[in-house]
């Protein structure tokens, strides 16, 4: 699944929650976007970081335009 980061930090429960997760209880996350359905997820940094890092989710570029 491919992914965009928001940027935003908030405070919330991780919707991901990984064995990693530090926000099963509220904490820091962040939201992601799914491309290309823009559907939002919650999810903190460890989770985000082990779910990419894991190739589960590919990062897209913020940047691009052309999405149809
Ligand atoms: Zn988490």
């Amino acid at each position: 699944m491919r992914i965009e980061r928001s940027g935003v930090v908030m405070v919330g429960v991780c919707a991901v929650q990984t064995g990693v997760c530090t926000a099963k209880e509220p904490g820091p996350i962040t939201a992601v976007w799914t491309a290309p359905a823009r559907n939002q997820i919650d999810v903190c940094q460890a989770c985000l970081n082990k779910m990419v890092g894991d190739g589960v989710w590919k990062e897209e570029v913020a940047h691009e335009q052309n999405q149809s």
